[in-house]
């Protein structure tokens, strides 16, 4: 099976009509969830993954709040006027099919499976090998792929941990190897946070066991007028441009 992996859209089209465009043939789609927050186009943006034919979409805490199904008070500043915003821009159609996605984890075949933050809690983050290994505890698979920090990573184990270099660069490639068990992160799409601002996803080839982190371009000052003509926070645009 050939996966396209893609998660932290964040309602930036733009980053994810470029993805899309980019992403070899692939026979089903995964989306790790936070298809809006932050971004001017979440209606948009869900009208596109609604059409994905073999797509299995999991929901992120962005999805909950804006879909209304979770209080705005855990989110920062920033976050939650962009939630806000959100919120009052979606349609009644949209909001409703956002608050019935899952939660992760979810298996998604023998050898894979998808969360959005860990696969003890869709809401917590794996930033170092200590949650990495919090979250190892609980995954049944052998690649557990997840989002939210919106950092590309890979964690390693198999007697113990082993430190992987993250994906860096426009193709990385991860030859997986299955006597041992993986964590790992494609990046957000719709706002990548590793200083690369090139929209981030993974394609996934289970016949040859091979992961595939890809970066690409997107027309980023398109994506930037919008958010600013929508009256979201100045800096939500700026931030797209550096990739933080
Ligand atoms: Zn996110």
């Amino acid at each position: 099976m050939k996966y396209l992996v893609i998660s932290d859209v964040h309602a930036n089209l733009e980053a994810l009509e470029a993805a899309l465009a980019k992403a070899g043939p692939h026979d089903a789609v995964l989306v790790l969830g936070d298809l809006v927050g932050y971004g001017a186009d979440p209606n948009a943006v869900i009208d596109r993954v609604r059409q994905l034919r073999s797509a299995t979409i999991i929901r992120g805490n962005h999805d909950k709040v804006g879909a209304g199904i979770e209080n705005v008070e855990a989110f920062n500043h920033l976050a939650k006027h962009a939630i806000t915003w959100t919120a009052a821009e979606l349609t009644p159609n949209n909001r409703a099919w956002l608050a019935a996605l899952p939660a992760g984890p979810v298996n998604i075949d023998s050898w894979v499976e998808i969360c959005h933050g860990s696969p003890f809690d869709e809401d917590v983050y794996i930033f170092d090998d200590l949650d990495a290994r919090r979250a190892l505890l609980v995954a049944e698979r052998t690649l557990c792929l997840f989002g939210h920090t919106h950092v590309p990573a890979v964690y390693k184990f198999d007697t113990d941990y082993h430190p992987v270099a993250p994906p860096r660069g426009e193709m990385f490639r991860l030859l997986l190897d299955d006597a041992a068990k993986y964590l790992v992160n494609c990046g957000a799409v719709g706002q990548p946070r590793d200083g690369d601002p090139r929209a981030a996803f993974g394609m996934l080839d289970t016949a040859s066991r091979t992961l595939t982190v890809i970066r690409v371009p997107y027309d980023l000052a398109t994506a930037q007028a919008k958010i600013i003509a929508a009256g979201l926070p100045e800096v939500l645009a700026h931030r797209l441009a550096i990739g933080r």
